[in-house]
């Protein structure tokens, strides 16, 4: 186990950074002691250096697993120039430079492999060979059908844990979901792994969301006081990218188009052009940014509302990596709203992309703090207010809704978590269907105790508990409401609470609609 000035040291030697951040130096602790380690951590976060700094220091080879192909060269790059013996195996080489590589494996020449997961079996032979000292599972959220970004070849990863029982595992990534988190353990058969989460908070990144009516003016309107800056804007399809850049180009911007119909070489142009300032705006659908390391992204503009908030987080958190102010503004319109149930509905897992859209919809339709909610949404529960969203700068009218709380959450305490949103309103009201009465609901002791408040009414205070954080919905669990850790201070300490007030939401709603 090496001590702490080694480590600094080695970061410093290799990497060039003087002291670690946040979790780093406790990851690599727990990596040493040979626990198998999940790391949540943002994009953006340093999560990098928690295996390759130890793959520095130990005897063998260390694997990275990671899906993207086109950035396993880059990354190898990176590493060969910092002085760090690096290669990657996939399936774009030749069957000389493969030779080449376990060439340099068998002599030891190699600290840190990277290989896609499908070419993992062709290496089995390879692996039985070498000595592997730590097996890194990068996006490792691609392994659960539960994350966004499933990907098949993930699915056979869980076999290297027993192919080397006593190698740790260290799986990364930036967006997990509780539920996707204990997937991952789970698959991988990590189940005892030390979990670590950082603070998903960017604070310098200002949110802001407004109803996607003349979405161009606006966003003319918003680029008019950042003549220099450069940003990307979010599109659902390749066609809004396209008609954006053609109408900011009139306008005198620098923009481009970036999707996956533009062939490879031009691609590549937009992403060097961005990269090194020489162009100035990206119009892209949601490929664009995975992997660069561009750290003066000053926006990013969502012109169409992404599919979930874990990559609505993502995209944001491609802006401000250099720590300074940086904005996020985002399009609410129920025609995206309608447009993206349809894809939900035709995909794999309809039930929990529908469940993601929503909760991604309460997030734009939300009359609390923002941040509070995206920061919810990953587990992490902060109870100031921001004060760097537009909700916190402009704030709806808020009442005490200490008792419309207490009610809710006591009638989820009674039946113990089972029920989702619709069945707990029901019962709130008193309502006489099948599902109340079959399950014997009318003995709750809340029964109808908010006859007095309209269904839609209940629906919207709800949101806002989860929204705070007082409730959650367990997208795995056919979308039951759950109490969380600050449903206590409601339910047991009297702690007060603030709605907003509903009228405030009909404004949103109207003004969402009318485009
Ligand atoms: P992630 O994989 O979590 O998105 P990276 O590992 O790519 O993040 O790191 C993001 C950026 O932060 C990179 O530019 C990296 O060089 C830098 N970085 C990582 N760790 C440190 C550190 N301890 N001190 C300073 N910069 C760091
Ligand atoms: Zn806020």
């Amino acid at each position: 186990m090496p001590d702490p000035q080694q480590l600094l040291h080695t970061l410093k030697e290799y990497f060039g950074y003087d002291s670690f951040r946040p979790l780093q130096e406790k990851i690599i602790d727990s990596v040493f002691s040979g626990n198998d380690n999940l790391v949540i951590m943002p994009t953006g976060g340093g999560k990098s250096i928690c295996f390759q700094l130890p793959a520095l220091l130990l005897p063998g080879v260390t694997l990275v697993i990671s899906p993207l192909i086109a950035l396993m060269k880059d990354q190898v790059d990176g590493l060969l120039a910092n002085g760090i013996q690096a290669a990657f195996i996939n399936s774009s080489q030749t069957e000389n430079e493969q030779q080449d590589i376990y060439t340099k494996i068998s002599s030891k020449e190699i600290k840190l492999l990277y290989i896609a997961p499908e070419s993992l079996s062709f290496l089995d032979a390879v692996l039985s060979q070498i000595e592997v000292s730590l097996i890194a599972i990068d996006e490792a959220h691609c392994i659960s059908s539960w994350g966004h970004d499933f990907r098949p070849a993930y699915t056979q990863l869980g076999y290297l844990k027993n192919r080397f029982p006593k190698t740790p595992v260290i799986a990364l990534t930036a967006t997990a979901d509780k539920a996707t988190r204990q997937d991952i353990c789970n698959q991988l058969n990590i189940i005892d792994a030390k979990q670590h989460l950082a603070s998903f908070d960017r604070a310098n990144l200002s949110l802001e969301v407004r109803p996607g009516n003349k979405r161009i003016e606006q966003i003319i309107d918003f680029l008019k006081d950042k003549p220099n800056d450069c940003g990307i804007i979010y599109c659902l399809s390749r066609k809004t990218t396209e008609m954006l850049v053609e109408k900011l180009k009139s306008q005198g911007f620098n923009a481009e188009a970036y999707h996956a119909g533009i062939d490879h070489h031009k691609r590549s142009q937009v992403q060097e052009g961005f990269i090194n300032d020489t162009v100035q705006i990206v119009c892209a659908t949601v490929a664009f940014g995975m992997g660069i390391d561009k750290s003066n992204v000053r926006w990013v503009i969502h012109y169409n509302l992404p599919k979930n908030i874990e990559g609505y987080y993502q995209e944001i958190g491609r802006a401000g990596r250099d720590g300074l102010p940086s904005s996020t503004l985002l399009f609410h319109s129920y025609a995206d709203v309608v447009q993206l149930q349809k894809f939900a509905n035709t995909s794999g897992n309809q039930e929990v992309q529908l469940a993601k859209l929503d909760r991604m919809k309460q997030y734009a339709d939300s009359l609390s703090c923002r941040r509070k909610i995206l920061l919810s949404y990953f587990g992490e529960l902060i109870e100031e207010d921001c004060g760097n969203c537009d909700v916190c700068k402009n704030p709806p009218l808020f009442i005490d809704g200490t008792i419309i709380a207490q009610k809710a959450l006591s009638t989820v305490a009674r039946i113990k978590e089972q029920e989702p949103m619709g069945t707990v309103i029901d019962i709130l009201r008193g309502a006489q269907n099948t599902t109340t009465l079959d399950k014997g609901y009318q003995n709750v002791k809340t029964y109808g105790i908010g006859k007095d408040i309209a269904w839609k009414d209940w629906q919207q205070y709800i949101i806002q508990l989860i929204n705070q954080g007082y409730l959650e919905i367990a997208f795995h669990q056919n979308n039951k409401l759950k109490l969380t850790t600050l449903s206590k201070k409601i339910l047991f300490d009297s702690e007060k609470i603030s709605l907003a007030h509903l009228q405030e939401f009909e404004k949103i709603k109207q003004a969402n609609i009318e485009q």
